[in-house]
């Protein structure tokens, strides 16, 4: 839910989403994807109990060919209100492992992500291992934790005081101004704030080796890839590394609810981004080209699901 300015931003935006609903599942292993949707107004104004029982009940008129989960803009209780009128929906359950507040799966999969990065750029495990998080609220909340318990130093800055101020007093991550975390001497960049942060003004700043993070659409344009990889920094693509909700919301799908089953496929992000790292080394493409590469693969029939 966003205050687009019209129809057609609408359309655009929700366009790029499936398409990244899309690509991210085939690599994912799931069969999901293809669909996504926007809703137009201010989440924090034009929401209303009568707006998400409509569109539960258009959801419901897709007899299930879309199933939608929460995101920007939306919550678990929004869902709740829209699962009265269909049951497409995920991501309502509660007092599971596995179900409503994505985050802790999504970090999981980022762990995953940053584990596989670090061995393959510097050959080593998390141990000493220097982290700058932009951005350390649901995802990267639990991702500190993660890194932390692994040996690493976390470093982080976030636009909330109360978020940053968690993370200190309950993780012991180390706070960094917010103008400093991009450029920052650490050893990985993990964007877990909003989209873009990698961009023309921003990438000559970044002295990480890795960039591997939560955030969607990190590359603020599509050149940005090969302007990392030129200046030998690994970049873990956001959509293959971030994509553990999407992998939880595929089991919730199947009414599958077993802990180990999910965390086992997650933990697969790690060997999927060893295969595009790979590919990368070997034909001196960005690592984030060759991710839709091997998306475009898989839905063409052409290579098994990453994954599957
Ligand atoms: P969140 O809103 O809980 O956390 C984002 C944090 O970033 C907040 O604490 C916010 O204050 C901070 N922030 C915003 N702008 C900032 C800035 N300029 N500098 C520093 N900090 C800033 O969101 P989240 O659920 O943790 O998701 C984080 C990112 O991961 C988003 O890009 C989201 O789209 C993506 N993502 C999330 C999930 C999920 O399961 N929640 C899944 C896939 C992708």
């Amino acid at each position: 839910m966003f205050s687009y300015v019209s129809n057609t931003e609408a359309l655009s935006d929700v366009l790029r989403l499936s398409r990244g609903m899309t690509y991210k599942s085939a690599l994912a292993g799931i069969a999901l994807g293809g669909g996504k949707s926007v809703i137009i107004g201010n989440p924090h104004q034009d929401k209303s109990r009568q707006l998400l029982l409509a569109m539960g009940e258009f959801i419901n008129s897709l007899s299930g060919t879309y199933i939608t989960a929460e995101d920007s803009g939306t919550g678990v209780a929004d869902m709740a209100i829209m699962g009265e009128k269909t049951p497409y929906v995920t991501g309502v359950v509660t007092g599971e492992e596995h179900g409503g507040d994505p985050s802790p799966i999504t970090a999981y999969g980022v762990y995953q992500g940053i584990v596989a990065s670090v061995a393959h750029q510097f050959k080593s495990n998390l141990q000493g291992v220097r982290i700058a998080m932009q951005g350390i609220g649901n995802v990267g909340y639990h991702l500190a934790r993660q890194l932390i318990s692994a040996g690493a130093t976390v470093y982080a800055a976030d636009i909330n005081p109360a978020n940053i101020q968690r993370a200190v007093n309950q993780l012991g991550v180390i706070e960094v101004p917010l103008d400093d975390i991009m450029s920052i001497d650490v050893d990985v960049l993990a964007p877990c704030a909003l989209g873009g942060a990698i961009n023309a003004d921003s990438i000559d700043m970044i002295k990480a080796k890795v960039v591997a993070g939560a955030a969607n659409n990190q590359l603020a344009t599509v050149d940005m890839g090969l302007a990392l990889k030129e200046r030998g920094i690994l970049y873990a693509p956001d959509y293959v590394i971030n994509s553990g909700g999407i992998i939880d919301v595929y089991y919730q799908t199947k009414g599958i609810r077993d802990r180990k089953k999910v965390d086992a496929h997650v933990e697969r992000i790690g060997d999927t981004l060893k295969t595009i790292f790979t590919r990368s080394d070997q034909t001196g493409h960005a690592t984030s080209g060759i991710a839709d590469q091997l998306a475009e693969e898989i839905l063409a029939g052409d290579v098994q699901e990453m994954s599957a």
